[in-house]
């Protein structure tokens, strides 16, 4: 048996489902229902495949979140990427984010319109290119949670160390503990938990979500990946609300220590500032996103090209937002398996191997309709 078979253990699974049946029980005895979100784009995809939420009681419910830095990715952004694109820079960006729909058109159509795109795996293609190509301008889409900052900021270290004159970011970075206060202040929403990004929180560390529990009574568990560690940490969560009492529990601590990652967090706070952004479906949430500080200016592609990210134009019938704040499943979006498919995607949410849509497709629609 090797490390990951451990977590997947089939006759451990069994016991989890006992356990959180008879946990269940004891919460509806008690009148309670819980609506846990997991946050994570990943988590959402072990959701899917490993068909967790059959594990679960009827008393609670599992909602996806905004956790995939792809999707939150709003219409505006793909719009200026083209229009670099389409003005002779070459594009590097995730390879995710090539079939995401800005307002009009596609990264790949645009490639397949003569644009230099290139996708990639490691920011390290951008620094690679720049120094290949020292005539023509590289623009990097940095998207992305916490997470994927320090690699990115890491490169850029690298290029300015080097006085690499042709490279930039165009930046769309986004904060989590911002929008989870943001969908805590939603109205409409009644979330009783979190399951917490796990590679995030190994950035920013267990102690960020404790004013959700500690201000708000919201039950946080940071959990692995593994469908154990899910389990785990819904039986964490259910447990908090048997209990009364909402604290942080750092179920990933393999990974995650309670302050995080000291060294990626002082190379995010010396490039990036923070800064209202926009998120897809969400809209503008106050200081959700980083920045480049005006000292880097010559490093952001829209102050060095000249352009300003506008908002874009959503598809009016994609309900995309409605998922991300985990208001309906995407079973409840009518285009969803019929017009939206992961080869046809409408919405971001179908793109990305960590969307709900594609996630639900893949695993637990079996890939048919409604
Ligand atoms: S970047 Fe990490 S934490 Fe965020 S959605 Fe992806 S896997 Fe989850
Ligand atoms: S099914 Fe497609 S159109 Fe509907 S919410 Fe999901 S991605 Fe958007």
């Amino acid at each position: 048996m090797n490390y990951i078979d451990g977590f997947r253990n089939q006759d451990a699974a069994a016991r989890y489902r006992v356990t959180l049946a008879q946990l269940g029980q004891e919460w509806a005895d008690q009148g309670g229902r819980a609506c846990f979100m997991e946050v994570c784009g990943s988590h959402t995809m072990a959701i899917a495949r490993f068909a967790i939420r059959d594990f679960l009681p009827p008393s609670v419910t599992l909602v996806s979140g905004p956790g995939c830095p792809v999707c939150v990715t709003d219409p505006g952004y793909i719009d200026a990427a083209i229009e670099l694109a389409m003005q002779g820079k070459i594009i590097v960006t995730f390879g995710d984010m090539m079939r995401v729909p800005g307002s009009r058109s596609t990264l790949a159509k645009s490639r397949a319109a003569g644009g230099w795109i290139e996708s990639c795996y490691s920011p390290v293609t951008a620094l690679e290119l720049a120094r290949a190509h020292p005539d023509r301008e590289i623009v990097f889409l940095a998207i992305g949670f916490e997470t994927t900052m320090a690699p990115v900021l890491a490169m850029l270290d690298t290029a300015r160390r080097a006085a690499i004159p042709n490279l930039t970011l165009l930046t769309a970075f986004k904060l989590v503990p911002p929008v989870l206060a943001a969908l805590i202040a939603d109205p409409e929403l009644k979330i009783d938990g979190f399951l917490c990004p796990a590679h995030v929180s190994a950035v920013i560390g267990a102690h960020a979500y404790r004013p959700f529990a500690d201000t708000h009574g919201v039950a946080c568990v940071v959990a692995g990946f593994e469908p154990l560690d899910i389990l785990h940490g819904v039986e964490g969560l259910l447990r908090q609300k048997i209990a009364g009492h909402a604290t942080v529990d750092n179920q990933y601590s393999r990974v995650v220590r309670p302050e995080g990652n000291r060294i990626a967090q002082r190379l995010v706070d010396h490039y990036l500032m923070p800064a209202d952004v926009s998120w897809r479906g969400l809209g503008v949430i106050p200081a959700s996103g980083l920045v480049l500080r005006p000292e880097f200016a010559r490093f952001d592609a829209e102050s060095r090209h000249g352009l300003t990210v506008q908002p874009g134009r959503l598809n009016p019938h994609c309900l995309c937002g409605e998922v991300l704040k985990g208001k309906i499943r995407p079973v409840h979006c009518s285009l969803f398996g019929v017009a939206c498919h992961p080869e046809h995607p409408l919405g971001p949410c179908m793109v990305s191997s960590e969307g709900s849509c594609g996630a639900e497709y893949r695993f637990a629609s079996g890939g048919v309709t409604r």
